[in-house]
């Protein structure tokens, strides 16, 4: 599970499995990356990037088209690693895992050759100014366990086009898809060194790469608990960062929308891959008019949800990644209920054949308080909490009020309440009639306590790289002109003569 210098290589710390959410069996052992192995992957990246962020853009340019054309003929075993190791059913992970990966490969492949930038101008009479755009340097990335696969592509393309080099620490629960890539990318020509995958526990690889001198910039995406760590482990040595941390997208309803739409949409927005999607929809506000409607259609279709095995075609809700998480989405159910908020459906995780994977059923919650955690903390499960409203300002209230901003969506067919919402809601996305799809040339990333900076799009791409301003001095004198500020009698003297 550790992928440097264009090799494997074996950790130096204790003993982690990669564990089947859906049996509880185990898919793979390894030793964790201790901060012997994340050194060796830094120094390897410090070696790489010389010639890396000098390589022309059309080089980087053929090693990503080369890493697509390998992911796409190897789409079949890298859904289904994907998806043994996270649980998540095989449609998701081979017809929106897969393809979006495949898809932002070959985005950064055309996007890192395109330099638009200010023109380079006479700003000052005397002087050409011209920018340069660099690349940040070595990147110690950290990821999360949702969508292993994907979440290793955007902190690792982006970097990779800019020029950057990178030691990538995925989750220690999902590492498998990561170090595939990697050794993808080594594969498809990528120097030995540019990409490399440290897998370990956050407290030590994490740290380690967080905090090593040779890291110039840190790209973290996961929660806002972990990210606010690493933002203080960074500030030691004030390195550049990135922060892509949790949500709590609100979804809201008008009184004019299209019911149906709207209720498939908020089924399947709030139980893609289990819940556990940063953008997931997780708090329903709908006008009272359609409020008794919108539950009953909601009830029914997660009433309607076929739990199973990841493999089987038919599943539509796998297990959740663990059953310690499972635990912990259940506690914000029971904790909910103690606080008068009452599960209109599931609640529960099911028995029988499914009880030995980390599985929990579609939840509705209602009655719920704004202020009280359900509603107001990330719960990343397949928890829908649904309340009502009255005024389109009460909606809308109630939509802002949580520290989360990374996605919210509107449902309505009036335009002008459209706008108002997307004018108004602090969040890094916002979909009008729709919750979720993303697209690469658009940027994904969050205000507030859902952070900072872009995933996807040529935005992120900036992310990586750093400006450079470049003042030549066109005149050729000795004496320039601003000297007068310092040698006041000299330039007096020559001014005389002249
Ligand atoms: P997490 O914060 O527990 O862990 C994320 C990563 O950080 C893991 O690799 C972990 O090993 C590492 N880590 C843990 N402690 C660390 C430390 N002290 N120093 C350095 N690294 C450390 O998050 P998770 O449970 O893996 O993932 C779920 C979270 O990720 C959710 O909050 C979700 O919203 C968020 N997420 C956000 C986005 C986004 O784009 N904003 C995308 C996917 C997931």
């Amino acid at each position: 599970m550790q992928w440097i210098d264009g090799k494997p290589a074996i950790g130096g710390g204790g003993e982690l499995s990669v564990i089947n959410p859906a049996n509880g069996q185990s898919v793979e052992t390894f030793r964790a990356a201790d901060s012997v192995l994340v050194n060796n992957a830094v120094g390897a990246a410090k070696k790489a990037f010389p010639e890396w962020s000098s390589a022309s853009p059309v080089v980087r340019s053929n090693a990503l088209h080369n890493l697509a054309q390998i992911l796409e003929d190897r789409s079949a075993e890298f859904a289904r690693v994907e998806s043994e190791q996270t649980g998540k059913p095989i449609r998701l992970s081979t017809g929106f895992d897969l393809p979006g990966t495949i898809d932002n490969i070959r985005y950064f492949a055309g996007v890192s050759r395109d330099s638009s930038a200010q023109a380079q101008n006479e700003y000052s009479p005397d002087h050409t100014s011209s920018l340069r755009r660099e690349a940040a340097g070595v990147v110690g990335s950290i990821a999360p366990w949702n969508y292993p696969l994907q979440m290793a592509g955007w902190k690792i393309l982006p970097a990779v086009a800019a020029g950057c080099t990178i030691v990538l620490k995925p989750s220690e629960l999902t590492p498998i898809t990561s170090v595939m890539f990697a050794q993808a990318a080594t594969e498809a020509g990528f120097p030995d060194g540019v990409i490399n995958v440290v897998t370990g526990s956050g407290r030590e690889a994490g740290e380690a790469l967080v905090s090593h001198p040779d890291v110039d910039m840190v790209s973290f995406t996961g929660s806002t608990s972990t990210g606010r760590r690493v933002m203080q482990i960074a500030a030691q040595s004030a390195k550049r960062i990135h922060l892509e941390l949790g949500g709590k997208a609100p979804f809201l309803v008008f009184d004019d929308s299209d019911l149906e739409a709207a209720i498939h949409g908020a089924v399947a927005a709030s139980l893609i891959n289990g819940g556990q999607d940063c953008t997931a929809a997780t708090r329903a506000y709908v006008q009272r008019p359609l409020y008794e409607d919108f539950i009953a259609g909601v009830t029914a279709l997660f009433e309607g949800i076929q739990l199973g095995d990841p493999m089987d075609l038919a599943t539509d809700l796998g297990p959740l990644i663990s059953s310690q998480h499972r635990d912990r989405v259940h506690g914000f159910v029971e904790r909910a209920l103690t606080h008068g908020a009452k599960v209109h459906t599931g609640g529960r995780a099911p028995s029988g054949s499914l009880s030995s994977g980390a599985y929990y059923q579609p939840t509705l919650i209602t009655g719920a308080r704004q202020d009280s955690e359900i509603v107001q903390d990330e719960i990343f499960g397949p928890v829908l909490v649904a309340l009502p409203f009255d005024s389109d300002e009460e909606g809308l209230a109630l939509a802002a009020d949580t520290p989360y901003g990374l996605a919210a969506s509107v449902w309505t067919r009036d335009i002008y309440r459209a706008g108002i919402v997307t004018r108004s809601l602090r969040a890094g996305t916002v979909w009008v009639n729709d919750h979720i799809p993303i697209v690469s040339e658009m940027p994904h990333g969050g205000f507030g306590a859902s952070g900072f900076g872009k995933d996807m799009s040529a935005y992120s791409l900036q992310e990586y790289t750093v400006l450079k301003h470049v003042m030549n001095e066109n005149t050729g004198k000795a004496r320039k002109d601003w000297h007068r500020t310092i040698f006041a009698i000299e330039n007096r003297a020559t001014t005389k003569g002249n």
